[in-house]
């Protein structure tokens, strides 16, 4: 393989130690994977990590979105943000006591999940009637049937 031409390498200005091969800059003035093992870097750099979080979220969002049948531009905000309305046929396979595995106790009694259900309850119109739910990677959706107030 040909080494690269020095005048092809541009150092990335923001630290991180990440180098450019022949493609200069972003528009946002960092090498591309910047602050990633990717160009090289070896400090991460914070603000392209939270811009590839936020684009990931967005992405996670518009296939959250999609797949509980919503149209039109994805709800990108807490104003914008509607519930959805879903019809489903599901085929529950009761499960109780002990073959439930701990780590579903702890998964849904965790901080994490509590405060995920919390922000769904917080979003949601006052007395509407819509469940709370957690959406994960757009994947799966967890939906609190109990009714209100039990156990909440
Ligand atoms: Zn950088
Ligand atoms: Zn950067």
């Amino acid at each position: 393989m040909a080494r690269p031409d020095l005048a092809d390498l541009t150092l990335c200005p923001c630290g991180c130690g990440g180098v450019s091969i022949g493609k200069g800059l972003t528009k946002r003035g960092h090498v591309p994977y910047c602050g990633t093992p990717r160009s090289g870097a070896d400090r991460p750099c914070h603000i392209c990590q939270g811009r590839r979080n936020r684009a990931k979220g967005q992405r996670n969002q518009a296939l959250t979105h999609r797949r509980l049948g919503g149209e039109g531009p994805t709800p990108h905000d807490e104003e914008s943000a509607r519930p959805y309305i879903v019809e489903v046929c599901i085929m529950p396979e009761a499960k109780t006591g002990d073959s439930i595995p701990r780590s579903w106790d702890r998964f849904i009694g965790g901080e994490w999940f509590r405060r995920a259900l919390r922000q769904s309850e917080r979003a949601a119109p006052v007395g509407a009637g819509v469940l709370p739910a957690v959406s994960l990677r757009g994947e799966y959706v967890v939906v609190d049937i109990r009714p209100v107030r039990e156990g909440r």
